[in-house]
């Protein structure tokens, strides 16, 4: 399962295409969904011809469509259901996909759709903020939650990301949830590093 596919990404993480499942998308900023266009071009190579399920905002096939388009790809919207099953997800509504539940919650970010959402297995549940400010949903996916990966990208409180000073209070509040801050900046991963629990490209997060 992947979630969120931000440009580039694909030419720096090893994926193998053949046992991919599921594709999250959160929303369609470039830094969350532009390389699901290169991703395209593997899973029309792949051996695997299982349909690749996209869960995300409503939109997201005329959206890949179009950007295949704008970049002279000759890629109809009936080659892209070849690969995808789209499941067009709006806030509360929970899908469940082999042993996962995916629920969306709509969330505060300066986009039409933006999604935050809570997968859930065995009884465990992991959370992602997607990109969001503070908010009603934010509180109710944390509530939710077992561990949370949460953005993180700013210093200042604003409109639409969250602030280190609201992540460090949100992880006083909620003592027994694991946060993960994500989005960070390298600021952000300098000045606050024994403070914030920082991911890195090698981590195994347990649940
Ligand atoms: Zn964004
Ligand atoms: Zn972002």
């Amino acid at each position: 399962m992947l979630i969120d596919t931000p440009q580039s990404f694909t030419k720096f993480f090893h994926i193998d295409y053949e046992k991919l499942k599921y594709i999250l998308i959160t929303h369609f900023h470039s830094d969350h969904f532009t390389d699901l266009h290169i991703i395209c071009d593997y899973l029309f190579k792949r051996k695997n011809k299982e349909k690749v399920k996209l869960i995300a905002p409503k939109t997201a096939l005329d959206r890949l469509y179009k950007l295949g388009k704008l970049l002279e790809l000759k890629r109809s919207k009936k080659d892209l259901l070849k690969i995808f099953d789209v499941v067009e997800m709006k806030d509360g509504k929970s899908v469940v996909i082999d042993n996962y539940t995916v629920t969306a919650f709509k969330v505060k970010h300066n986009v039409k759709y933006p999604f935050a959402y809570t997968v859930e297995k065995d009884g465990k549940v992991a959370g992602f903020s997607g990109d969001t400010a503070y908010c009603e949903n934010l509180i109710k996916l944390i509530e939710k939650s077992d561990i949370v990966f949460i953005d993180t990208a700013t210093e200042k409180v604003n409109d639409t990301h969250l602030s280190t000073g609201e992540v460090l209070k949100l992880m006083t509040k909620y003592k027994n949830k694991k946060f993960y801050s994500i989005h960070t900046t390298d600021n952000i991963q300098q000045n606050f590093q024994d403070k914030l629990n920082l991911p890195n490209i090698n981590s195994e997060i347990l649940l």
